[in-house]
Formats: C-alpha cells, sequence, structure tokens
C-alpha cells in the first residue's frame, strides 16, 4: 500500500467514526430517502436550497463505512456550493467511482478523490455513489423523488 492510498484509507475511516453533517436539517427544502439494497446502506438526506445554493446539508441513516463516508465528504463538500456546482461535482464523482472515462480524477476533488478506490471493487460502488446520486435527487428540479441504486 503506498502513501496515497494509506491517506485516501484513513479519509474513509476518519469520515466513517465521525461523520460530518450527521442529524437531520427542521427547516430543509428537500428530503431525499436513498436505499442501495445490494449493501442494505439506508440514507436520508436533508437539503436546503436557497437563491440557487445549498445553504445546508445533512444526513441520517445506516450502512457500511463506504456509504457513511460518501455522505459525509458529499455533505462536507456541497454546504454553501450553487446548484450548478452541486451537480458537476455529481458528474464528476460518477466518472470518478465508475471510471467512464478512465482518467485521472479532476484535482479540485480534493478529498473525495479518496473514494475512487472503490473502483477495484465493483460491488462497492453503489455504496460509494448513493449519497451522490440522493444529491442530484434533492437539487434536481424533478419533484424529488426516491432514490434506489439498481
Ligand atoms: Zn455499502
Amino acid at each position: 500500500m503506498d502513501d496515497v492510498e494509506e491517506l485516501y484509507r484513513q479519509v474513509i475511516l476518519d469520515h466513517n467514526r465521525n461523520p460530518r453533517n450527521f442529524g437531520e436539517i427542521g427547516d430543509a427544502t428537500r428530503v431525499i430517502s436513498a436505499v442501495n439494497p445490494l449493501c442494505g446502506d439506508k440514507l436520508t438526506l436533508y437539503v436546503k436550497v436557497s437563491d440557487g445554493t445549498v445553504t445546508d446539508i445533512s444526513f441520517k441513516g445506516s450502512g457500511c463505512a463506504i456509504s457513511v463516508a460518501s455522505s459525509s465528504l458529499m455533505t462536507e463538500r456541497v454546504k454553501g456550493a450553487t446548484v450548478p456546482d452541486a451537480l458537476r461535482l455529481f458528474d464528476q464523482m460518477h466518472d470518478l467511482l465508475t471510471g467512464a472515462h478512465d482518467h485521472e480524477p479532476a484535482e479540485d476533488l480534493d478529498k473525495l478523490a479518496a473514494l475512487g478506490g472503490v473502483r477495484e471493487y465493483p460491488s462497492r460502488v453503489k455504496c460509494a455513489s448513493l449519497a451522490w446520486h440522493a444529491l442530484k435527487a434533492a437539487v434536481a428540479d424533478d419533484g424529488g423523488k426516491a432514490v434506489t441504486t439498481e
């Protein structure tokens, strides 16, 4: 295991043990439920969008280390972002997790790049992508349907 892999492992462990933005937001403008039946990960995402910006975001749920760490990292990164930035981030993470374009992660993904390791484990990709699909559903103007990653 090289230094970068070790660093990434530490990021995942840290965010799993001490999830950021864990809990409910009373005045959320969108609440999304998401389930990954393959692993049993469950997530409820609370998002407050105001003037086109994600002013507050939090999550509750239970799941494996990857799904919790991904939710925590996602909320930490997206809080304060504009809706277009949040959607752009979804696309970048989708590429990273699925290896769709087989390129190095964008520089500005920063800690989020730690989640890229799941590409080696196809069964875990949905664990990492669950929070991001919930985010997309929450900020996209499509009525906020519940998310199930199949
Ligand atoms: Zn999982």
